[in-house]
């Protein structure tokens, strides 16, 4: 897609530090990492976000994930990663092609800012409707 700067990367115009690359994804390592080895992994059929994507474009980015966080495992022995994919400007996604973080956190380093949240108690009876509702909208 014109404009699109993943797309680019995926048409080789731009480049980039690739880790993996199959039929359908590309990934390759964030140039702002939040953590050493921050990566995203990618369709190569642009689509904005989760509501667009084509089922088997989603089934293979995560499969390759599942992959590179075993190979993340090998190089950088990681206390954990975390998988974060935003959709919408309104949380932050900036990149409007389809993209999923591998973030893994290494021994001794900070806590991760994307995975640490203040845990409050909800209003269970408002939290046990609002699930009906979205039930009854699936499909
Ligand atoms: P977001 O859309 O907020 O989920 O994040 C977009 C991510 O893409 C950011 O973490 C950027 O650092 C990253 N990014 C933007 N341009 C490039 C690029 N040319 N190569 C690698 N990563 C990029
Ligand atoms: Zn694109």
């Amino acid at each position: 897609m014109e404009d699109c700067i993943f797309c680019k990367i995926i048409a080789g115009q731009i480049p980039c530090s690739r880790v993996y690359e199959d039929e359908k994804v590309l990934a390759f390592l964030d140039i702002n990492p939040i953590s050493e080895g921050h990566t995203l992994v990618i369709p190569k059929a642009h689509a904005e976000n989760l509501w667009e994507i084509h089922e088997e474009d989603l089934t293979a980015v995560h499969m390759a994930s599942k992959k590179i966080i075993r190979a993340m495992k090998q190089v950088l022995n990681p206390e954990g990663v975390a998988c974060l994919q935003l959709n919408g400007r309104g949380v932050n996604q900036v990149v409007m092609h389809y993209h999923l973080h591998l973030i893994p956190r290494t021994k001794g380093s900070e806590p991760l800012p994307v995975s640490s949240w203040e845990l409050k108690p909800g209003n269970q009876e408002a939290i046990a409707r609002l699930a009906e509702k979205i039930a009854a909208n699936l499909g």
